[in-house]
């Protein structure tokens, strides 16, 4: 039989059939990662193929993986553990932000934005709360939409609240794998609860299938909308990982950076104080945001510190 994981919790995988019915899995043999040293062989939104035998009492064994269309890593604190894989076959990822109460910062935003093009994966902001909103923070939220479109991440206005933009957003997730992510406190939780019909009972039944004895609410789990619409949630994962980068390629994950740098006047500018940058020269005539260039500069700071 062939499934998709939607919730592992490092022992036992939930793998959903194609029609809807759920099994409890082990995994058998030694499945080895490529490149990259992980925690986990297997990740939300895997595809497999699985046998239900006899001998082990309704349980399946997983005996193959797809290769993956991608995936996201969750780096762990210390640099020498292993990675932790939080998703894999992702069509796109909404992150839920907010202007208000408490804001989300540019900064937060714009890393999440570059591990998202690191992965090559499609990213739409979804900036909730707006029942929160006067009219100055109304104007500014329509300047912050335009600077994000403008690079190419689109956006919307919601509010779980309201229910304003709740529409837009089924629409956005319709026929498609979606992870959705966000700091805690700006509503994701509340939107999960408006996007995703008979939640608890949905919850409930899938960890009815995975280990009891594990604590499951910080493992990611893929949720039904409705047939072909799936929706994966990450509770407890604040930032996603960015996978290893060369010094000097963080510029290529910003979009608007990375259509300029061969006008640079030295291959290895890191778009500080170099003479003939056009990265810079972009900046100050205004065709680059400020918010997203000292986003760069303070991901490359943070970039050096580790080193
Ligand atoms: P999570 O941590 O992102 O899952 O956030 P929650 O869904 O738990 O929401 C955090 C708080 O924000 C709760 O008090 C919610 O009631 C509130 N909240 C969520 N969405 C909205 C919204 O659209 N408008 C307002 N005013 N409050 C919201
Ligand atoms: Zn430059």
């Amino acid at each position: 039989m062939t499934g998709t994981i939607v919730k592992s919790t490092g022992s036992w995988y939930v793998v959903r059939e194609p029609a809807g019915q759920l099994h409890r899995c082990r995994l058998r043999g030694k499945f080895k990662h490529k490149g990259l040293k992980v925690s986990n062989p297997l990740a939300v939104g895997d595809q497999v193929d699985f046998t239900v035998e006899e001998q082990t009492e309704g349980a399946g064994v997983i005996h193959h993986i797809e290769p993956r269309r991608n995936y996201i890593i969750r780096r762990s604190v210390h640099k020498s553990e292993h990675a932790h894989i939080v998703a894999a076959n992702l069509d796109q990822a909404l992150l839920v932000v907010t202007l208000a109460s408490p804001a989300t910062s540019f900064g937060f935003i714009d890393r999440f934005l570059v591990t998202a093009e690191a992965y090559s994966i499609p990213v739409t902001l979804l900036f909730n709360k707006t029942d929160l909103y006067d009219e100055d923070l109304a104007d500014y939220q329509d300047q912050i939409l335009k600077m994000y479109a403008r690079v190419g991440y689109p956006g919307l206005r919601c509010s779980a609240h309201t229910g304003e933009g709740v529409a837009d957003i089924d629409a956005l997730l319709d026929g498609k794998v979606s992870l959705l992510s966000g700091h805690s406190g700006v509503g994701k939780s509340t939107l999960i609860n408006a996007l995703v019909p008979d939640l608890e009972l949905k919850t409930a039944e899938i960890s009815e299938f995975s280990d009891k004895g594990v604590h499951t609410t910080t493992f990611a789990e893929m949720l039904e909308v409705r047939p072909g619409t799936y929706l994966i949630d990450t509770p407890g994962i604040k930032e996603l990982g960015l996978v290893d980068m060369k010094p000097g390629e963080l510029a290529h994950f910003f979009p608007e950076m990375r259509a300029l740098l061969n006008q640079c006047r030295y291959h290895n500018c890191q778009h500080l104080h170099e003479p003939g940058c056009a990265v810079r020269e972009a900046v100050e005539k205004g065709r680059i945001a400020l918010p997203r260039y000292d986003s760069y500069l303070s991901m490359l700071a943070a970039d050096d510190n580790r080193k």
